[in-house]
């Protein structure tokens, strides 16, 4: 055993999740720098203690106006949120919802269209304020410390029929009264959707920043193993739980009555979504742009394409032009949204797919590969699309050129990948889009 991987001299007294004592816990080794943080798993729940433990003031979190766009405008998915909550929100036919730590609000707003519920969120943070003045949603700006009493405000009065937190419970220092401050404020028949980071991803093969967004050294106080997160729930009371892993993260929801879930398609409500609140002038500027952006690449996404065609029109999309280069991800937002490299792309799909105008998709994938390598050059930690759709821009920028005849053009485009890829802060192309190249642009031979 390495230096590096000694329990540490003052470890905790006990494991976070599961109140095992200190020697249940050993380091494990995540394969990057956590800035002096130990990760000491649980040799009986499976969970992540961090240590030492942090602690960490969510009121004085000021965040940037660079964070919040980028959250608005691309990161945050309002598709996973509306995945993620819809289910609960029919389930139990809910006419109160409350959303913990909501962010932006938008799971508020999707809440409050599809299922017409009173809804209440509760964020610290500025973006809860950015949400409640651009949004229209009511959110508070405050954390829940304990359950209902005197000083409870109005709004979370009555008891709640769903309440959404998501990746909440691992900044809390003690889950179990955590889970207990929840169940205090939910309907005897209601049901909590939590999302939290997987322990288990912390030693599994995942990308640098997807595991770094997990482990958040000096925010995140204990990862719970998928085993550990249902029983924290069953023993806060509700003694029906599923937990669902996928990826880097896993979504509980847990009743006190048995439950089913209807079949939904998230894709279909996000659009569903989206048409409705910009139908109305509730969502006020820049985020009613930000929605129709996000209606245009929910359309492609299903393949409505007439719908996404004379949408097309009202959307103005900046072409990048051949040299652009950027101090900082500031500077970027000042040109360009931060949608901007995927809505060139989709447009490139729109037109190469559904309008068969192939030198037009031809300039729009170039675009989108001249504004994913500029992000990703300069804010490589916000670019988890970015990195996945620099090489399918150059492929299908290569392949509208093969589709309107210009070969010369289609190879002189694919070489650029094959030139630059895993250079710099380029990544390398997959395996599966180099086959894609071979077979669909038919560049060697006759
Ligand atoms: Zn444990
Ligand atoms: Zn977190």
């Amino acid at each position: 055993m390495s230096a590096g991987q000694d329990i540490p001299d003052d470890h905790p007294a006990q494991c976070a999740a599961c109140h095992a004592p200190g020697e249940h816990l050993s380091p494990v080794e995540p394969g990057l720098d956590t800035g002096g943080i130990s990760l000491l798993a649980c040799d009986r729940c499976g969970s992540v203690t961090m240590w030492p433990q942090p602690d960490k003031d969510y009121t004085a979190h000021a965040g940037s106006e660079t964070e919040l766009r980028d959250y608005v405008e691309m990161n945050c998915s309002i598709h996973d949120i509306t995945k993620a909550v819809m289910p609960a929100v029919m389930a139990t036919g809910a006419k109160r919802y409350l959303d913990v730590g909501c962010g932006f609000g938008f799971s508020l707003d999707i809440v409050r269209r599809l299922a017409g519920c009173d809804v209440v969120g509760i964020e610290p943070a500025h973006y809860g304020r950015a949400g409640r003045d651009l949004l229209g949603v009511p959110v508070l700006p405050d954390v829940l410390s304990g359950p209902p009493g005197a000083r409870t405000p109005p709004e979370l009065s009555r008891p709640f029929d769903v309440i959404f937190a998501s990746e909440v419970i691992e900044h809390v220092s003690d889950p179990g009264a955590f889970l207990e401050t929840l169940s205090a404020y939910l309907a005897p028949d209601g049901m909590l959707a939590l999302t939290t980071p997987r322990a288990a991803a912390v030693t599994e093969a995942h990308t640098r920043n997807e595991k770094l967004a997990v482990i958040s050294p000096g925010a995140h106080v204990f990862l719970y193993s998928a085993a550990a997160f249902e029983a924290a729930l069953r023993q806060a009371g509700f003694p029906h739980v599923v937990v669902i892993e996928s990826g880097v993260t896993q979504m509980a929801y847990a009743a006190r009555v048995p439950f089913s879930f209807p079949e939904i398609s998230p894709g279909a409500l996000t659009t569903q979504y989206l048409q409705s609140a910009l139908e109305t002038d509730t969502p006020r500027e820049p985020v009613s742009t930000v929605l129709q952006c996000r209606l245009y690449r929910s359309l492609i996404e299903q393949a409505q394409w007439e719908a996404a065609s004379s949408l097309d029109r009202d959307i103005e999309i900046r072409m990048a032009p051949q040299d652009i280069n950027f101090a900082d991800y500031d500077a970027f937002l000042a040109k360009f949204r931060a949608s901007e490299p995927s809505l060139s792309y989709l447009r490139g799909i729109l037109y190469l797919v559904h309008e068969r105008r192939r030198v037009d998709a031809h300039h729009w994938f170039m675009s989108s590969f001249r504004l994913c390598c500029a992000k990703l050059q300069i804010a490589p930690s916000v670019c988890a699309v970015e990195a996945d759709m620099v090489w399918r821009a150059l492929f299908h920028a290569a392949l509208s050129a093969r589709h309107s005849g210009d070969r010369e053009l289609a190879a002189r485009t694919w070489r650029i990948a094959e030139e630059r890829a895993g250079a710099d802060f380029l990544p390398d192309i997959s395996e599966e889009l180099r086959e894609r190249a071979d077979r669909e642009l038919k560049l060697s031979g006759g």
